[in-house]
């Protein structure tokens, strides 16, 4: 796998930014691909780094309006991870 490539369940994020550059949220979602790449099993760490990411947006800001998914190339659906990746957001939020 290449460097900027981010393994997403069994497909690939090529990280090209296309959802990013449609998120109304500004979420930096190649960043928040790869915090989950990087603690799949570990939520409490996963949670952490979200709320500490380097990005306007975060995954509690999504809206879920579809952009991000209908966008990548990948077929990639970032809506339901960007769901996910709040809930999580949001358990750390209210416990810290
Ligand atoms: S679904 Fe969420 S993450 Fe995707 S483009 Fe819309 S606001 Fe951004
Ligand atoms: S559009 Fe798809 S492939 Fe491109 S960075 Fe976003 S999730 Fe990755």
């Amino acid at each position: 796998m290449k460097a900027n490539q981010i393994a997403v369940g069994s497909a690939v994020c090529v990280g090209c930014a296309r959802c990013s550059e449609v998120c109304p949220a500004q979420i930096d979602i190649p960043a928040v691909l790869k915090i989950c790449e990087q603690h799949p099993a570990d939520a409490l760490a996963c949670a952490e780094k979200l709320r500490s990411m380097d990005s306007k947006g975060t995954p509690m800001d999504c809206i879920e309006c579809g952009a991000c998914s209908a966008h990548c190339p990948q077929k990639i659906d970032v809506k339901e991870i960007m769901r996910r990746m709040a809930m999580l957001e949001y358990q750390s939020f209210r416990s810290a």
